[in-house]
């Protein structure tokens, strides 16, 4: 997977690129991680209650496609599949420390293996996924 650490401008150009016309395109859902799946991320990368949940600059968002049923079991992907199966490859630190934005900007060329945290399915559907500092 190829992830790596970009100066602000290389980001944001990434972001308008790639990911930014997918959140325009009809046929794709865009969904931000609610708030019960961000506590359990907290739980799962052993963060102290309320690191992530209530912080707006923190903002996790996910497109996938096509728009209906995201996965057949009905749930919906968030960032919680994402970093759920991030832990197969990455330290919770290293997930951590990303998602807080201490790593400065990152980005992932590709879509990395999702498995779905409901039902176990590999998620195709996901196309990308950004919260501020990371973006795929
Ligand atoms: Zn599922």
């Amino acid at each position: 997977m190829a992830t790596m650490v970009v100066s602000q401008y290389e980001f944001e150009a990434f972001k308008t690129e790639h990911i930014s016309p997918l959140y325009t395109i009809e046929d794709i859902k865009v969904s931000d991680t609610p708030e019960i799946d961000v506590r359990a991320i907290e739980v799962l990368l052993g963060m102290e209650d309320g690191s992530l949940v209530g912080k707006h600059t923190l903002f996790f968002r996910a497109a996938s496609s096509p728009k209906a049923g995201v996965c057949p079991c009905g749930r919906t992907t968030s960032f919680l599949d994402i970093m759920r199966s991030a832990l197969m490859v990455h330290s919770k630190e290293f997930l951590k420390s990303t998602i807080l934005g201490k790593k400065g900007f990152v980005i992932s060329k590709t879509v990395p293996m999702i498995q779905c945290c409901s039902c176990g399915r590999q998620v195709k559907e996901l196309k990308a996924y950004n919260c501020k500092k990371y973006a795929c």
